[in-house]
């Protein structure tokens, strides 16, 4: 048996967290959500307006910025917190969705973040979703996983999962900015959303969430016992 660390990448909407999320519960591993971080850092420059173009705004904001995940008071969830005030749903959001990918392209922001994650996963026994966690936080991964799936099916998985939370949005607007966000993060030049040589291609487009946990469990176990 071994400590292995998992790394989940792909396109937006494929059902990385929620996969990474049940993966972690079954191994009983720590589920860290990199994308989480990325809008945290987003809430706090939009609320605080930071000037994205301007390098000494930036590197100043990100002094101001702490943030750490706590498990909710039912212990059902991992939330978010920036500077101690929970964040979790406002992160959420379409206006956050929509700004997203522009600061996470920014250099600073990325070495911050990347530096945060790889203290965060030192001690192995974490499944990490993101885009470049397999390519640059930990080359090293035990088990790499590359998700992708359909446009159509994931704009209405994610116009669901909204919805359950009494958010409408439309599905085309959802579509669109799932595609845009794709389009920045793997064209940006910092750490872009690659598939590596050694990841293992998982296509979601028609698994249901049992199989596509299951799928990942499975070879997980098989490096774990390897
Ligand atoms: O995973 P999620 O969709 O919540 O991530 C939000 C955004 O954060 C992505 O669209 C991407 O721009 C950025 N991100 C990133 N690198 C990661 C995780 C997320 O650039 N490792």
């Amino acid at each position: 048996m071994q400590d292995i660390i998992i790394a989940l990448d792909g396109y937006s909407g494929c059902g990385k967290s929620s996969t990474a999320k049940a993966v972690a519960h079954t191994l009983q591993y720590t589920y860290l959500d990199s994308g989480a971080m990325y809008r945290a850092v987003t809430l706090y420059f939009l609320r605080k307006r930071v000037n994205i173009d301007s390098s000494v705004e930036v590197k100043k904001a990100l002094q101001d910025i702490q943030i750490h995940f706590s498990r909710s008071q039912d212990k059902q969830k991992n939330e978010t917190y920036l500077n101690g005030e929970n964040v979790e749903e406002e992160i959420r959001k379409m206006e956050v969705s929509e700004h997203v990918s522009a600061i996470s392209a920014i250099a600073e922001v990325r070495q911050q973040m990347v530096k945060q994650q790889r203290a965060l996963g030192q001690d192995k026994r974490v499944v990490m979703d993101g885009r470049d966690i397999g390519s640059n936080v930990f080359p090293d991964a035990e088990l790499k996983i590359f998700m992708t799936a359909d446009i159509r099916v994931r704009a209405e998985r994610r116009q669901k999962e909204l919805a359950d939370k009494g958010v409408k949005v439309e599905v085309e607007d959802i579509a669109r900015n799932l595609q845009e966000r794709d389009r920045i993060d793997s064209s940006r030049s910092q750490n872009p959303l690659v598939k590596t040589a050694d990841a293992i291609e998982i296509d979601t487009s028609n698994l249901n969430f049992d199989e596509q946990v299951a799928e990942v469990v499975k070879l997980a176990k098989e490096k774990i016992n390897a």
